[in-house]
Formats: C-alpha cells, structure tokens, sequence
C-alpha cells in the first residue's frame, strides 16, 4: 500500500472527508450527462453511496448527509432556485434522508446474503442487481417526496421524471458500486469486508492485452453510437445493445476488477456520446443497454470461477491422493488412447505392472502410515527414472501400472530393473527394506487395455513366483 494511502487510512476525518469529496465529484459527473432536470443518463453517486454503505455500515450516513447537504446548496444556486438557505437546508436534509436510508437497507440486506454460508457468486450477483434495482426505486420516490415537499421540484413534473430517474439510479449503482466497492475496502481496511470472497485473490491484475480489449471496446462503442446518429431510427439506437458482446468476453478472460472497470468507462462513454451526439430521443435505450451490460457482465465474472473450480475438479479425478501419480480411471482413458495411437502408426508400446512385496507386513510390522510412506516414495522413485511420455499410474492397494509409448520390451525390463535398484534406497524404518516385482508385457495387434494388461499381470504372477524383486516379461 502506498505511504500517502496509508497515512489516509490513520485518520478518520481526512478519510471521511476524502469519500464526501470523492462523492461531489462523482455526482458532478452525473451532472455532465444530465438530459432533464434531476434525471442523468446516469447517476454514479447512487453507486458511491451504495457502496460506502455496504462496505463502511451506519457510521458513514453522518459523512453522505453532509454531501447531500452541500450538493442542495449548490443545486438551489444552479438551476436558481427561490429558496433561502433555511429553506434549503431542510432540502437537503429531505434528499440526504431519501437519497441515503434505501440505499442503507439495500446495502445490508446483501451484507446479509453475503455473511449466509450457501452464497455463491452468481446468487450474490443476482442479490445485489434485485436489491440495486429495488433500493433504486424506493430512492427515487422517496428523493422525489422530498423534492416536491422541498420545493424544489414541482408537482407535475413527477411524471415525466421517475422513470429516467430510477433506472439513472439504477444504472449508477450496477455499474459503479462494485468498482468504488473495492477503491473504499482499501481507503477503510479496517472495516474487514472485501470482495475477494466473492471474486477471488489477484484481482488487481490485468492481462497485457487488456488495454487493447478496452480499446475495442470503446470504437465498437463509437461506432454503434455514430451509426445512431447518423441513420436517426430506434433500429440503428438499438446496435448498443451488441456491447454485451466484448464486455462478457472482458468478464471470462479478466479479473473483476479490471471487468467493472471496463463496464465503468464503456457507461461513462455512452452517457457522455448520448449528450454529445445529440442522442437524447433514444436515451432511455441507452439508459437500459447500461443496466443490461454491467449486470450481463457480473454474471460473467462467474465463468473464471467456474473454470478454475472445473480444473481443480478435473485435476482431483484424474489424480490418486496419495501417491499423486494418475488416478485408476484417467490411467484407462490415456492407455487406451497411446494404445489406439500406437497401433495406428505402428509404433511399439509396453505397459509395467509392479506390486510392491510383502507390503502387509509392512503394514503390519511398521504401521499403516509407514505403508502409505513405502507407496509414497515407491512412486517418486519410480517417477524419476521414467520419461515424461511415460504414464504411471495407481491400479489399486500397492500394485501401479506404467505405460510408456514408443518402448521396446527389452528396453522396459532394464528399466523395471533400475526401478528396483531405485527401491533400495527407500530409507523409512530400521530395517525396513523396499522391493517390488513388475510384470511387462508389449503391445500386439487388436490389444486393448485389458489384454495388454493380463498378459503384464500374468508376467507378474510369475514374478512374485520366482522369489519377487525381479522383473518378469510375457
Ligand atoms: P505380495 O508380495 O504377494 O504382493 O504380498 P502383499 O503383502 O504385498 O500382498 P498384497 O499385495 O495383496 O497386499 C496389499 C496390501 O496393501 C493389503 C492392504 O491392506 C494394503 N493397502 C492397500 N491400500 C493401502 C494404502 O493406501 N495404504 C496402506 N498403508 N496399505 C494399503
Ligand atoms: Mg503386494
């Protein structure tokens, strides 16, 4: 963490007054995109405020008030409004009241759903967009009750402005609360609450072509919000919504932070281009292609999640747990595949068996984990006298089979011998010697798996016969 952050995060008031700068700035933005009167493209302080509630809790309402207050001052200046300063102090207490307490009650519902044990990530994604919308719409009445009653905004103008003002507030909250989410867990660390529960470590991390994903991103967006302004129809207004396109390859590819980043500028974009190419007719399509791609897009966060989690899935099957050589069925699937492969091209194959000997009364003499040591080590012994091609894996109890592609048999019996070299320098126990008999067999014509494997452990048997720790070959 940098000094000047850290130095932040030791005081309180220089922090709390920190967030009440951040979030007239960050209302001032909604202000650039303004289309009607109390209504913007967006409102990216419904966002700050949801997020300052959800991760700082009823402490910080004292510090969004005064926000709320300074920003009413500042309003009743803007549009000249006649009210005196007693007048817009109540104003602005009504619009902290309105702006904030639905907020505060979103906020802690999903801290609830969060801290409940069965939350995933796309049940937390689906929590916060209802909970987003839902405070977003309690806000607007209750902030538009508390402008009338304010006076600052007249009785007939409610209709024509609840809508453009909800899905605003909306858009506001789905598209920035996540990023200023993560910017407050650093300012107030001390609150404990990160997102990294939901998205996971290393999510400060871009990949080096993210820049230029972003860079795509906003002339795909460009070009969709020209072709608007040029052709003037719904139809062409329409072509935004292929934004969810780029933005979910974005979500699958990089890590969340750097996702709503992306959605972040792509809205901030949009809202900017709708003003400056004079494209206020179809601003309520793009209002809703805002919504629709920040919350398309936190669904997307999902998928990196769900592949890591698959590969660690894959990984458990096709691993034994103890000896962490191939697992019984992923041995199967890849010998039956070098076996296909090898008859094809006629190349030669072999497949070892090898059964450690006497391994119960190893068991019996030394211990059971002692045991689980000798097969242990038996196997990274084994491992480093194969080659890479080579595939050993675990059959069961203390007997594995090894198969190596492109072997001759003469070739695998002088390394079944070295293996067995190799054991001897198994040190667990005084007087604890480890040996094993192996059985080879090599590949034929209309083999399968089991059929190589009978003749291999036929050789075995023989093995163990003719006084163990020696190979034995069909
Ligand atoms: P042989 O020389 O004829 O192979 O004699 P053996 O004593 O090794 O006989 P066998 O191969 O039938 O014995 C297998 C033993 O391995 C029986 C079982 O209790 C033990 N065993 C199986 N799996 C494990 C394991 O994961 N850990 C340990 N410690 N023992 C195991
Ligand atoms: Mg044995």
């Amino acid at each position: 963490m940098p000094a000047f952050w850290q130095g932040l995060s030791g005081s309180v008031l220089l922090r709390h007054s920190l967030l009440c700068i951040l979030w007239l700035m960050v209302w001032m933005l909604g202000l650039l995109v303004e289309y009607t009167e109390h209504a913007s493209v967006w409102f990216p302080a419904a966002g700050l405020t949801f997020a300052a509630l959800y991760i700082i809790g009823l402490r910080i309402i004292p510090v969004l008030v005064v926000a709320c207050v300074c920003i009413t001052f500042w309003a009743v200046h803007y549009y000249q409004l006649q009210l005196n300063n007693w007048q817009t102090l109540q104003g602005g207490l009504l619009f902290g009241l309105g702006h904030i307490l639905p907020y505060y009650l979103g906020s802690q519902l999903l801290r609830k759903l969060a801290n409940a044990s069965q939350c995933t990530l796309p049940l937390f994604v689906i929590g916060f967009i209802l909970l987003a919308a839902g405070s977003a719409l309690v806000t607007t009445f209750s902030v538009i009750v508390a402008l009338v009653v304010a006076g600052m905004m007249p009785v007939s103008a409610i209709s024509a402005t609840w809508l453009p003002f909800w899905v605003g507030d909306m858009a506001g909250v789905i598209v920035l609360a996540p990023l200023f989410a993560a910017v407050i867990s650093t300012l107030y660390p001390s609150t404990g609450i990160s997102l990294s529960q939901f998205v996971g470590p290393a999510q400060r991390i871009a990949s080096r072509f993210y820049v230029y994903k972003l860079v795509l991103n906003l002339v795909l967006l460009c070009l969709a919000m020209l072709l608007a302004n040029y052709a003037d129809t719904p139809e062409s207004a329409f072509a935004i919504f292929f934004l969810v396109i780029p933005h979910m390859w974005i979500a699958c590819t990089e890590s969340a932070f750097y996702t709503t980043l992306s959605v972040a500028l792509s809205s901030f974009a949009i809202a900017l281009l709708v003003n400056l190419l004079a494209l206020m007719d179809y601003v309520m399509v793009y209002q809703f292609a805002i919504n629709v791609i920040a919350a398309n897009a936190l669904f997307g966060l999902a998928v990196p999640a769900l592949m890591a989690s698959n590969s660690q899935l894959r990984l458990v099957a096709s691993t034994d747990s103890l000896t962490r050589v191939a697992s019984r069925d992923y041995l199967q699937q890849r010998a039956e595949l070098e076996i296909s492969r090898s008859l094809q091209q006629s190349e030669p194959l072999c497949l070892m068996v090898f059964d450690i000997d006497h391994f119960k009364q190893i068991n019996d003499n030394y211990g059971h984990s002692t045991g689980d040591q000798v097969l242990l080590q038996a196997c990274q012994q084994a491992q480093q006298i194969l080659r890479p091609a080579d595939v050993i894996g675990r059959y069961g109890g203390d007997e594995f089979v090894v198969i190596l592609p492109n072997t001759r048999k003469e070739a695998v019996v002088a390394i079944g011998n070295r293996i067995i070299e190799r054991f001897q320098q198994i040190e667990l126990a005084e007087q604890l010697t480890v040996s094993a008999s192996f059985g080879v067999a090599s590949l034929q014509q209309g083999d399968s798996f089991r059929s190589l494997f009978e003749r291999a452990d036929e050789a075995l048997y023989r093995a163990k016969q003719q006084g163990r720790s020696q190979v034995a070959w069909h």
